[in-house]
């Protein structure tokens, strides 16, 4: 375990793949103390075999891959998103969270940077638990420590899925992403009752034939006072994106099927 802990030490210090120093600098500014203790204590009880690589590095959070250990309870490799604790994210990020009925108690308790992420962590896994629970294609949650959120890693061996973006898809294919797409949204309102704020081409994954809905810290339930807002730049944003699919919907028309009963 000393060992996986050391060389767990060596990826998260930015030995992640293609960084230059500056993303080295946001690697290491994240992780603190606490965060690496979390991180070893998980690979100590064998929840974590080991981390092994960095998947994305954010302005919000980086995401590590980590295989299984033997303690894990789930049958799946992992995505591990560590959300930083720098205040200047959270500005940002107060017109999802005001107006949250849900969280409404702990944000004017949170503050501190490092409650606030905490509760901004437990906001993605209680979303993603409501998602997969609707049966809307999501990585399954596994575990919430503080600020690290342990979720189904969708890839096969440490490799993630592409993001929709970086698929190329073309003709039927995408035309079948696209409906997938139509129906996660609607399923996402009308079964969740979340609209997902930040839904792009840079937000779904594209695995084994079908759409993975990921990111969905920021979602927020329809009666936030601003969910139709977020729905529409949703709708904008999927309708910009699948223009190429042969009678697309306008944006509008998106809107009205994502609410349609
Ligand atoms: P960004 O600011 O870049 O959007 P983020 O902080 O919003 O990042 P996510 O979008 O949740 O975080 O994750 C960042 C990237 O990590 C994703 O684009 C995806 O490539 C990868 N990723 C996240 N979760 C998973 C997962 N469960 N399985 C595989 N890859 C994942
Ligand atoms: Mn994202």
């Amino acid at each position: 375990a000393i060992k996986d802990a050391a060389r767990a030490e060596r990826v998260l210090q930015g030995e992640s793949r293609q960084k230059d120093r500056a993303d080295r600098a946001t690697t290491e500014q994240v992780l603190d103390p606490r965060t690496r203790l979390i991180l070893f204590k998980l690979i100590a009880n064998g929840v974590f075999a080991k981390i092994d690589g960095c998947l994305s590095t954010g302005k919000e959070a980086n995401v590590y891959f980590a295989r299984r250990g033997p303690e894990a309870e789930a049958s799946f490799d992992l995505a591990v998103k560590v959300y930083k604790t720098s205040i200047l994210v959270f500005r940002d990020r107060e017109r999802y969270v005001d107006g949250e009925h849900r969280f409404r108690r702990g944000y004017a308790k949170a503050k501190n940077p490092r409650k606030m992420v905490r509760l901004w962590a437990e906001k993605e896994l209680r979303n993603y638990k409501r998602l997969v629970s609707a049966g809307v294609r999501a990585p399954r949650p596994v575990l919430l420590k503080a600020n690290v959120l342990a979720m189904e890693f969708i890839g096969d061996d440490g490799w993630p899925a592409p993001r929709l973006k970086d698929t190329g898809l073309e003709g039927p294919a995408l035309r079948a992403a696209y409906k997938q797409t139509m129906r996660a949204m609607r399923a996402l309102y009308r079964r969740c009752r979340l609209v997902h704020g930040d839904l792009s081409e840079y937000n779904l994954l594209w695995y084994g034939g079908e759409i993975v809905v990921i990111d969905v810290s920021q979602a927020v339930d329809v009666d936030h006072p601003r969910a139709m807002d977020f729905l529409r730049g949703d709708c904008k944003n999927m309708t910009d994106f699948f223009g190429g699919v042969d009678d697309a919907l306008t944006t509008r028309e998106l809107f009205d099927f994502v609410m349609s009963p």
